[in-house]
């Protein structure tokens, strides 16, 4: 078997989605996801001298070719696309051997794929684009939610809107979800406040730690013990001040503390984490296995969050491995449409030491449409026999949410 082609797609949702389709000669098909970034698309179409021609039986040979082949590049974009091929290939050899991906990756060790629900700040409807920037998307109705100068501590909130949701929104999120069927749910903790801040010194006043846990002590109060709560902090703290957040959520008793510090260099985590009872966990900027490795060994992190459009899946579970050598579970990260989405839960099918899978889709209307139908039900993702991802793009929507300019399977 030879790929004969690949094309590229991008549908604009809350973020590009980055679509990648390898047709073969024996008529097959497989799409695969790329997480986004400036220049992903481009770079998937300059891997095409690679990929076709190439024998897609070795999923693990072509993805240490295209490595090879762009040693010269920053890690990063290059990755993406590499991840997004290999789901494809994994996609197509599926479909060609009439087996689910997570058959060839080992067998399942379940079925239901938990899901955890990622409420944002309370609130939802927002498109960013590749360089995070809030933009106007037809699907919106041609609504930009956040307006102004973006602030960089608060991961792209503008701090002059004064209609920031308050303890009652988080509780209406976090009973919405539950409702669903949720078990986890997952709310940032760097959230815009009233209170004047340095955006450059990482520095977290009283006023702000408290302002955050009346927020996610409501979360608590809604939800109760039945769902476990976890939050986000998107790398803006110093350590000092993330212990003193960790210490101030201790009672909340949280699944976990996402990216309170950056995850290099890794001794600050090291310490943090010994400082601080609150699982750490991060893992979703990273790519280099020796890095996740670090991670696990000096960073001692609780939990280890790898995202699927960066690593590919292949990478990820050997991310798994290595965590489950450290009694480390595996929480991997997601903001994928749900072709990557569905490749991640195969991923977390084949993981002993999976914990839940993100889901960041809640607030995309047409998240389901475009897998043909409900990709979650009562919060997980239940895999069957159907091979390769066991899910059909719906390309009549890709086609209506594409983003101008971009080539759609051509
Ligand atoms: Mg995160």
């Amino acid at each position: 078997m030879r790929i004969t082609r690949l094309s590229t797609a991008v549908v604009e949702a809350n973020y590009d989605w980055v679509l990648v389709r390898v047709d073969a000669d024996n008529g097959q098909h497989g799409i695969g996801e790329a997480y986004m970034g400036p220049g992903v698309p481009a770079i998937l179409r300059d891997f095409a001298t690679i990929v076709v021609g190439a024998d897609p039986e070795g999923p693990q040979v072509l993805v240490r070719r295209l490595r090879a082949a762009s040693i010269h590049a920053a890690p990063g974009a290059v990755d993406h696309a590499i991840a997004g091929i290999e789901t494809a290939v994994w996609d197509l050899l599926g479909k060609t051997y009439g087996q689910p991906v997570w058959k060839l990756l080992g067998g399942r060790f379940r079925q239901n794929v938990r899901i955890y629900a990622d409420c944002h700040a309370g609130d939802a409807l927002d498109s960013l684009s590749s360089l995070l920037q809030p933009r106007s998307v037809a699907w919106m109705g041609g609504e930009t939610q956040r307006k102004g100068e973006i602030s960089l501590k608060h991961h792209g909130w503008n701090p002059e809107e004064r209609d920031f949701p308050g303890p009652a929104d988080y509780k209406r999120r976090a009973r919405q979800m539950a409702d669903r069927g949720f078990t986890a749910l997952k709310f940032d903790a760097d959230i815009p406040t009233p209170f004047a801040t340095d955006e450059y010194n990482r520095a977290l006043s009283r006023h702000e730690i408290e302002y955050v846990y009346a927020r996610l002590a409501a979360v608590r109060e809604e939800i109760g013990p039945a769902v476990d709560l976890a939050v986000d902090c998107h790398w803006n703290y110093t350590v000092a001040d993330a212990a003193r957040l960790a210490k101030a959520l201790e009672s909340l008793d949280l699944l976990w503390l996402e990216d309170p510090i950056p995850p290099r260099p890794i001794e600050p985590l090291g310490h943090l984490q010994a400082a601080v009872s609150v699982p750490i966990s991060t893992g979703e900027n990273l790519y280099a296995v020796e890095d996740f490795w670090d991670l696990l060994t000096i960073g001692r992190v609780r939990v280890i969050a790898p995202d699927v459009q960066k690593t590919g899946l292949l990478r990820a579970m050997l991310v798994a491995q290595m965590a489950d050598l450290r009694f480390v579970n595996v929480a991997i990260h997601n903001i994928a449409s749900p072709i990557g989405f569905i490749a991640a839960a195969h991923a977390a099918a084949a993981i002993p030491n999976f914990l839940a899978l993100e889901w960041h889709g809640a607030s995309v209307p047409f998240f389901d449409e475009l897998a043909g139908g409900p990709v979650i039900e009562n919060g997980h993702v239940r895999l069957t026999d159907k091979p390769g991802l066991g899910i059909e793009l719906n390309t009549e929507c890709a086609w209506r949410y594409r983003k101008a300019g971009e080539p759609f399977f051509d």
